[in-house]
C-alpha cells in the first residue's frame, strides 16, 4: 500500500531547509513554485501528474511530489527525494506515484542535460496526442517544435520499467513528447526551461483544436518557413528565466508561501 499524505497539512511538515544543501534548497523551491504556478495556469489532474527536478550535484537523485497533495499544496519540504533506484531518501517522506518515477527517470537517467521534467495530462494535449497527424506547425508556437518532437505509443499506466527505455529512445534529442492517448512530456534543461517549453506547449496543442473545430482548411506555412523558425527559437531562446522570476513574483503577490 502507498503511504499517502492525505492525513497531513504538508505546509505543517518540519522544513528540510537545513538538511540539504543550498543547491537542493534552491531546487526545491523552484520544484515547488512550479506546482503553485501551474495550479495557478489550470494545468493540474487532482493529485495526479507529477514534475521532477535532478537534485543538483547528485547526478541519479531526483525530487518529485509526494501522493496525496494538491498542487497548490506543494512546499519545498514536501517534495520527496528519490535515488537511482526510486527509493525514499528520507524514511520519513511520503510515498510517490509509482508511474511518476517510472516516467521521469526514463528521461533523467538518458538525458543529462535535462534537469525538469514534466508530465501534463491537460485536456488540449490527451486530444492532441490521440491525432495521427499530431502536434501541427499552424502557429508560431508550434513552429518550435517543427521536427522536433517524439511520440511514444501508449502501453497502459506506465508501471513496467522496461518502458523507460522505450521512452528515452522515442524522445531522442527532444524537449517535448506526446504520450499517446494520455498526455505530455516535456524536458528542460532548467525548471523555467521545462515551464515556458510547457506553457507553449499547452498553447499550441489549443489553438491546434480551435483551428481544426472551425471546420474551415488549414494554412500550414512551407517546411522552409517552419524550419526556420525553429532554428530562430533554438537561436533565440533565452530559457524562460525572464518569465520564470515574473510568475514567481505573481506567487509572492498572492502572498503563496512554498519556500517553507
Ligand atoms: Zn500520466
Amino acid at each position: 500500500m502507498l503511504q499517502s499524505a492525505t492525513a497531513v497539512n504538508v505546509s505543517e511538515l518540519p522544513s528540510m531547509r537545513q538538511h540539504v544543501s543550498a543547491e537542493e534548497w534552491e531546487m526545491r523551491v523552484n520544484l515547488a513554485a512550479l506546482y503553485r504556478i501551474s495550479h495557478h495556469l489550470g494545468i493540474s489532474d487532482r493529485i495526479n501528474t507529477h514534475y521532477s527536478a535532478r537534485v543538483p550535484g547528485e547526478e541519479t537523485s531526483m525530487l518529485l511530489n509526494p501522493y496525496g497533495p494538491l498542487f497548490d499544496e506543494i512546499t519545498a519540504s514536501s517534495l520527496v527525494k528519490l535515488d537511482g533506484d526510486g527509493n525514499k531518501v528520507d524514511d520519513g517522506s511520503y510515498d510517490v506515484n509509482p508511474a511518476g518515477y517510472i516516467i521521469h527517470s526514463a528521461v533523467l537517467d538518458a538525458r543529462p542535460d535535462v534537469n525538469c521534467v514534466i508530465h501534463t495530462h491537460t485536456m488540449a494535449a490527451i486530444a492532441v496526442s490521440a491525432l495521427k497527424e499530431g502536434l501541427l506547425p499552424l502557429s508560431q508556437h508550434s513552429m518550435q517544435f517543427y521536427n522536433r518532437i517524439g511520440y511514444h505509443d501508449y502501453e497502459g499506466f506506465a508501471l513496467d520499467s522496461d518502458e523507460r527505455a522505450r521512452m528515452a529512445e522515442n524522445l531522442g534529442p527532444h524537449k517535448v513528447m506526446m504520450l499517446r492517448n494520455h498526455g505530455t512530456l516535456i524536458a528542460g534543461t532548467s525548471i523555467a526551461d521545462a515551464f515556458v517549453t510547457m506553457d507553449d506547449l499547452e498553447k499550441c496543442c489549443q489553438s491546434q483544436l480551435l483551428a481544426q473545430a472551425a471546420n474551415s482548411e488549414i494554412q500550414l506555412p512551407p517546411p522552409e518557413v517552419c524550419e526556420h523558425t525553429a532554428q530562430q527559437f533554438q537561436k533565440f531562446n533565452t530559457r524562460g528565466e525572464t518569465d520564470w522570476e515574473a510568475y514567481k513574483r505573481l506567487l509572492d503577490r498572492q502572498g503563496i508561501v512554498y519556500a517553507i
